[in-house]
């Protein structure tokens, strides 16, 4: 191997990636006095939480009566009885509180004419533990909430003295022998040179892994970068299996085209014109939910019916709408449609393709961030020195199913979770310890070992073969034989990894080095969610599965774990954590309100 030489940096936190999560975790880190380092290899304000249009929900009641209990309700059935109990009640109760937070930071969310927040109704939140009407819950800055959230962070991090450390790549975690995590290694992307950032506290915020599927609303950087880090660390990743899709994201591109469109009067067709929706779903055809509209448009393509020369996608047809209405109320999508998909949307209908949106699953963690190593006799104990938040862990509050504008929440609630915690767990006086030598050289060898990748297969061509692979057998419709077949499949994918090439040696600005290491994160995220959807013996959630369609309590409310090693994946499962942070008499939930149910809309 060529000897590495790198520059050693010494921090009391390192937080790793600068979206949602990742910012206001640094922010509230820096606050406290802790000295932290925030690495990121894309600016800050271009991570993929930028697109987060909708909004963030919160009970802030300023439409109308809401109660944290009823967020925290819907949050519990959205998450089909898979979420934990606790995280979801500290969500639920902690998230206007974040909110508030986010505003007297600056976010310029848009008003009410007397000055409050503005909220818009989202899926899934209601009113009286969804006995009553739909509720406007979801605080929102016009459509760029995302955008607005994450520049008003940026600001004040900079503020707080936070160092940050753009377009640096975080190639893997350093562990001490006996497992704590003792910082990570970096590589400079603009000048080559490598960087250890020794800390107290690495924090994960690396956000999804959606690039692992050929169609994915995400931005081609949310490749599971974390995930793959600390599969590698010999630390298991949590409820894989649950991948939400959302119908209409334009073939090819991903860019998501919204419900909206089919709200307008859009249709969606077959190879033989059909509207087939109407087929499936008599009375509520093309709006009917997310879940069954994407089932049933995968159920046509597997039939044959698909549009296009191979087939493999379905059109939406938006031309019968009057061009008035498409200008007006359209003029986003119609804008996508002919940039992405070089459709007129006047005269041709938009390709499209159910399209992966959010992963459920991550690292696990406790409501706190911190990350879990679970073993039999302790589901809940702690891998020292290690956190994790946002898209990239999993708390776990989302459970089999997210609702709109949780996520954002997620980011923020957690974010500012894990500075809370680190406050009682870092200490700004010690030293920081010097980091394990051997786990430093393990990780340079390994980018040296890609970086001089001789094999013949372009990293570009096997990545397809994986995305194109779990777009086909790991997708919103699973059946025993597709998912076995995916398991085969990505299972002989993952094994051409040892026969990857890579044609540029550079260290300056090698786009090809570096999506070669983001497919070596993207691959474990991969296999362990076929994997984990193969095992799972139901339907619950984002997981419908032809061969079990009910929900089985009695047998599945468990949170899957996988630890992924090299192509295999090892399972097993941990219990879904049932008690809440505080009793009904307390103030808390009654327990009765969030037993288990059948989830209907
Ligand atoms: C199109 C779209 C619209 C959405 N709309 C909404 C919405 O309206 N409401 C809602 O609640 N949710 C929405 N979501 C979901 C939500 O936006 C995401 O789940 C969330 O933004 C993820 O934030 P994050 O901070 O976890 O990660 P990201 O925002 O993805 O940031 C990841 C960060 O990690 C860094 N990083 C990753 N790997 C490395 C590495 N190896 N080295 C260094 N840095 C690294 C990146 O540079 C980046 O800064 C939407 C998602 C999409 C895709």
């Amino acid at each position: 191997m060529a000897a590495y030489e790198y520059e050693t940096h010494d921090y009391d936190v390192v937080v790793v990636g600068a979206g949602g999560a990742g910012l206001r975790a640094t922010l509230g880190m820096a606050e406290q006095g802790l000295r932290t380092a925030c690495i990121t290899k894309v600016f800050p304000t271009r991570s993929h939480t930028v697109a987060a249009q909708g909004g963030i929900a919160a009970s802030l009641g300023n439409m109308g009566p809401d109660h944290w209990q009823w967020h925290m309700y819907d949050t519990v059935k959205g998450s089909d009885w898979l979420g934990d109990t606790d995280a979801m009640e500290y969500l639920a109760r902690e998230a206007p509180k974040a909110v508030y937070e986010l505003e007297h930071y600056g976010v310029p969310f848009s008003r009410t004419e007397k000055g409050k927040i503005y909220q818009r109704p989202f899926g899934g939140h209601t009113t009286e533990f969804g006995e009553g009407p739909p509720v406007q819950r979801t605080c929102a800055a016009a459509d760029r909430t995302g955008h607005a959230i994450l520049h008003t962070l940026y600001g004040q991090s900079l503020k707080q003295k936070a160092e940050f450390f753009i377009e640096y790549f975080a190639i893997d975690l350093i562990m001490s022998e006996d497992g704590v995590c003792q910082g990570v290694v970096a590589w400079k992307l603009d000048d080559g040179t490598i960087h250890v950032f020794a800390a107290k506290m690495v924090v994960l915020a690396t956000g999804g892994y959606g690039r692992a599927y050929f169609s994915a609303t995400s931005a081609h950087t949310c490749t599971g970068d974390g995930g793959g880090m600390v599969a590698r660390a010999g630390l298991p990743l949590q409820d894989m299996e649950f991948v939400q899709f959302h119908p209409t994201g334009i073939y090819g591109a991903g860019c998501l085209i919204t419900e909206g469109a089919r709200g307008e009067g859009g249709y969606l067709t077959n190879s033989e014109g059909e509207r087939f929706m109407e087929r499936y779903a008599p009375t509520y055809k093309d709006l009917a939910s997310r879940d069954v509209v994407s089932r049933c448009m995968t159920m046509e393509i597997r039939e044959g019916r698909g549009v296009g020369p191979n087939k493999d996608h379905i059109h939406l047809n938006l031309s019968h709408l009057p061009p008035e209405v498409l200008a007006e109320r359209l003029p986003g999508i119609s804008e996508s449609a002919k940039i992405f998909a070089g459709v007129d949307v006047t005269k041709q209908p938009i390709p499209v393709l159910p399209t992966v949106h959010y992963n459920m699953g991550g690292i696990p963690t406790n409501y706190w961030g911190e990350v879990l190593n679970p073993t039999p006799e302790n589901p809940d104990n702690i891998a020292p020195g290690l956190m994790a938040v946002g898209e990239a862990g999993c708390a776990s509050v989302h459970g089999a199913n997210r609702l709109g504008s949780n996520s954002l929440i997620d980011l923020v609630v957690f974010g500012r979770a894990a500075a809370i915690r680190a406050k009682d767990v870092v200490d700004p006086k010690t030293a920081v310890p010097t980091p394990n030598k051997a786990s430093i050289d393990a990780a340079l060898s390994r980018f040296d070992g890609l970086r001089h990748a001789k094999g013949s297969l372009p990293t570009a061509d096997l990545r397809l073969e994986m995305q194109k692979t779990m777009q086909a057998d790991a997708a919103v419709f699973r059946t025993d034989r597709t998912l076995a077949e995916g398991c085969q499949k990505m299972a002989a994918v993952a094994g051409k990894m040892d026969d990857i090439k890579v044609t540029d040696r550079s260290l300056i600005w090698n786009s090809d080095l570096m999506e070669t290491l983001e497919l070596t994160n993207l691959m474990p995220n991969a296999l362990a969610t076929v994997v984990a959807a193969e095992a799972r013996k139901e339907s619950r959630g984002a997981h419908a599965h032809e061969d079990y369609p009910d929900r089985d309590d009695a047998n599945w409310r468990k949170h899957s774990l996988a630890w992924v090693e090299g192509p295999a994946v090892r399972l097993a499962y941990r219990p879904v954590k049932l008690e809440p942070l505080s009793t009904a008499e307390e103030g808390g939930i009654d327990l009765k309100k969030i037993a288990p149910k059948a989830r209907v809309y």
